[in-house]
């Protein structure tokens, strides 16, 4: 099943996203929100003539760094041996929905883009052992971890360039169907449009990944409760480069669509 949240004429509601077509999609109203069975309020509308929006709103949304061997060589310059994977936090003032803009300020400079398959929580989870992930995820969904790389490495802490309001787009919606995805085999791909030439310029697999997903929960767990909606970034592969105002970014998951969003200067 697909959750999402969406704009529509009356106001703002979680939905089921419907149908076979995905060119014939349908938002059908639930009452409650994504993280219970749901159930429907009669009104639906053509996904075409809605707005999706962050599919979650979370309390928090926790990510896991340095998680690809190859990431961590391109950006620190170091093996992942000497740089484990470590744990940061985004802000959830930095989340918005698929088509939002990503709006750059002035002081934030080298702004690049980070395709990552991410993890929608689905009931309070804490001490969650590795082996019982599944039973605390509610379903998987598509992050772009935007960092300002000159601010992360003039910081030193990453809170301000990774938590800059509009660095965390979150959608298009969030897959339940956990086990229709293999971990050890999914497609994370990114799409740089710059004066109208669009280059794939991240194209990994999950099966990169240095901390699994069981490990990452159980890591997480261990030090903070994780409530319903919060999101978790399983890390970035390879291949990020800085983005300009004007040019659109698309990250792709394998089975969970595209999150495509435009960038411009704050
Ligand atoms: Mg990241």
């Amino acid at each position: 099943m697909r959750f999402g949240r969406i704009a529509h004429p009356e106001g703002f509601s979680f939905v089921v996203i419907d149908g076979q077509d995905d060119k014939d999609l349908v938002a059908k109203e639930i009452k409650d929100t994504p993280y219970t069975e749901p159930e429907f309020t009669g009104r639906e509308w053509p996904l075409a003539d809605v707005k999706l929006l962050a599919p979650t709103l979370p309390s928090k949304v926790v990510a896991i760094g340095r998680n690809y061997a190859d990431h961590v060589a391109e950006v620190f310059k170091e093996s992942a041996e000497h740089l484990p994977p470590t744990l940061f936090l985004k802000p959830p003032t930095s989340v918005v929905g698929p088509d939002a803009a990503i709006r750059i300020p002035e002081f934030a400079t080298k702004v690049e883009f980070e395709g990552e398959l991410a993890v929608v929580v689905g009931q309070v989870a804490k001490n969650v052992k590795a082996a019982d992930w599944k039973s605390v995820v509610r379903g998987f969904t598509i992050v772009n971890d935007v960092s300002s790389r000159d601010l992360q490495f003039a910081d030193g802490q990453w809170a301000r360039a990774k938590g800059i309001d509009t660095f965390c787009p979150v959608g298009p919606w969030i897959e339940t169907d956990i086990d229709a995805f293999d971990l050890d085999n999914l497609s994370i791909k990114a799409h740089l449009t710059q004066n109208g030439v669009t280059e794939t310029k991240q194209d990994s697999n999950s099966n990169q990944m240095i901390m699994k997903m069981g490990e990452i929960i159980e890591f997480i767990t261990a030090s903070m409760t994780l409530l319903p909606g919060d999101v978790i970034c399983t890390g970035s592969p390879a291949g990020t480069e800085a983005m300009n105002p004007g040019d659109v970014i698309e990250i792709e998951v394998a089975g969970l669509g595209t999150l495509r969003n435009p960038v411009e200067r704050a």
